[in-house]
C-alpha cells in the first residue's frame, strides 16, 4: 500500500484469517506447487458443503467459471442467451466469448435481480422472432436472491437450463437453501473484492457429476484419454493453483463469520443513516425466505428530496479518503453492447442514476462505519 493509503476506507477490501498460510506454507513444503493438489481438493470439497451441492470445479476466475458454466450448458455461436442487464460485465463477455449475443432484461425493484415478467416478455418476443433463446443466465446482485421460484418456474416452462451467477452471493440462501445450488450451473468468485477471496478464482458448482467432468476437462486444455498430447476438442487453462487454493480453505472457515459480519455492516449504516432526508439504505427488507449476504450496502437518493447525487456524494467522501462506487452500469448502456436486444430497462436506469455502493468490508470497526456515515451526513 502507498502511504496514503494508510487510513483509507476501501469499498471491499481481502479480510484474511489466521489459516490461510497455514495451507498455503504445507502446499509449499509438499512442493504441492503444482499441478492438482490437495488445497484444490479440500477447497472444492468445503465449497460443495457451503453450496449443498454434490460437484465443485476450482477455476482461474468467476469469469472463466462463467465461461465453461455456458459451454457446458451448450451455449455456442449465434445463439442467444438471456441476461439482466444490472450485473458487473463479467457476468455478460462470456456469452460473447462464445459467439453468442446477450439479450439483456431489466430488473424488477425488490431484489434489483432480473424481472420474471420482463423475462417471460423477452421469451416470447424472441421466439416470435423465431429464435428461442439457449440458456438463462441469472445473478444475485449485491447478494440479494433473485425471485428464483418465478424465474426457475419459467425456465422449466421453457425448457431452458440455467445458469446462476452466485459470484457476489456466496452465503446467502433462500428458504434455507445457499445459492449457487439452484441452477444446472452455478458460479462464485474469490476475487479480491468478493465476500470471501484467493487474490484470485473462481468455481463452477453443479450436482450432474458429468458436466463436472466436463468442466474439468475443459479446463485443463481437453487432453484425449491418451499417453501423449492428443486433443479433440477446444480446451482451456482455467485450473486455480494449489498454492491459491490453500488461501480459499482458510477463507472457507470463515464464511458463516463474514457474512453475519456484512449483516452487521448494513443493519448498522440503516439504523445510523435513518433520518436523513433524501436517502435510503437499500436494498431492504428481504423477500419472506431470502437471506441476504449483504456483500456490499448500498444508499440510494431520491432526487425530490435532495440535491446531493451519488457524484457528490463520491466525491465529498473521496475528501475524507474513503472510497465508494456507482451502482454497477446497466450493460445494455455500455458501449461494448449497444447493439444487444434489451427488454425493459426503466427500473435499473433509475436505480443506477441514484445509487452508491458504500464501504462494507468485513475488517471495518465501528468507529470506521462512523466515519462514514459522518461523511455521507456532512455530504446531504
Ligand atoms: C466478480 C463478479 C464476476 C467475475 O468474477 P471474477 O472472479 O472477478 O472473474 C462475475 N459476475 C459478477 C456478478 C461479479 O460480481
Amino acid at each position: 500500500m502507498r502511504s496514503q493509503d494508510y487510513d483509507r476506507l476501501f469499498l471491499s477490501p481481502p479480510h484474511l484469517g489466521r489459516h490461510e498460510l497455514n495451507y498455503v506454507h504445507k502446499a509449499i513444503e509438499d512442493n504441492w506447487v503444482a499441478p492438482a493438489g490437495p488445497n484444490l481438493a479440500g477447497f472444492e470439497a468445503d465449497i460443495c458443503q457451503a453450496a449443498g451441492v454434490g460437484h465443485c470445479v476450482a477455476l482461474s476466475s468467476g469469469t472463466a467459471a462463467i465461461h465453461l458454466g455456458l459451454l457446458l450448458l451448450g451455449v455456442g455461436p449465434g445463439d442467444e442467451v438471456l441476461c439482466p442487464s444490472f450485473t458487473f460485465v463479467a457476468t455478460a463477455n462470456p456469452i460473447v466469448y462464445c459467439g453468442a449475443t446477450p439479450i439483456f432484461v431489466d430488473s424488477e425493484a425488490d431484489t434489483w435481480n432480473m424481472c420474471p415478467q420482463r423475462l417471460r416478455e423477452a421469451l416470447d418476443d424472441r421466439i416470435a422472432q423465431g429464435k428461442k433463446p439457449r440458456a438463462l443466465l441469472l445473478v444475485h446482485l449485491y447478494g440479494m436472491p433473485a425471485r428464483l421460484p418465478e424465474l426457475l418456474a419459467l425456465a422449466a416452462e421453457y425448457e431452458l437450463p440455467v445458469l446462476e451467477d452466485a459470484a457476489e452471493a456466496l452465503g446467502s440462501r433462500l428458504n434455507g437453501q445457499p445459492l449457487g445450488g439452484f441452477g444446472t450451473v452455478g458460479v462464485f468468485s474469490f476475487n479480491g473484492n468478493k465476500i470471501l477471496t484467493t487474490s484470485s478464482g473462481g468455481a463452477l458448482v453443479t450436482n450432474d457429476a458429468a458436466l463436472a467432468g466436463k468442466a474439468r476437462f475443459l479446463a485443463t486444455q481437453a487432453k484425449d484419454d491418451a499417453p501423449y498430447y492428443q486433443h479433440s476438442e477446444l480446451g482451456y487453462n482455467y485450473r486455480l493453483s494449489n498454492i491459491l487454493a490453500g488461501i480459499g480453505r482458510g477463507q472457507m472457515e470463515l464464511l458463516e463469520e463474514r457474512v453475519k459480519r456484512r449483516r452487521e455492516i448494513f443493519a448498522w449504516y440503516q439504523e445510523h443513516l435513518a433520518g436523513l432526508s433524501g436517502l435510503r439504505v437499500a436494498l431492504a427488507p428481504e423477500l419472506p425466505g431470502s437471506r441476504s449476504n449483504r456483500w456490499l450496502t448500498t444508499i440510494l437518493l431520491n432526487p425530490a428530496e435532495t440535491a446531493a447525487t451519488p457524484e457528490t456524494v463520491r466525491q465529498h467522501l473521496e475528501t475524507r479518503n474513503i472510497e465508494s462506487r456507482p451502482l454497477w452500469k446497466p450493460l445494455h448502456l455500455q458501449p461494448l453492447f449497444r447493439a444487444a436486444p434489451m427488454y425493459g430497462g426503466a427500473v435499473c436506469t433509475d436505480l443506477f442514476s441514484r445509487g452508491l455502493c458504500l464501504p462494507s468490508g468485513t475488517a471495518m470497526t465501528d468507529a470506521d462505519l462512523r466515519r462514514v456515515a459522518e461523511a455521507v451526513r456532512e455530504a446531504l
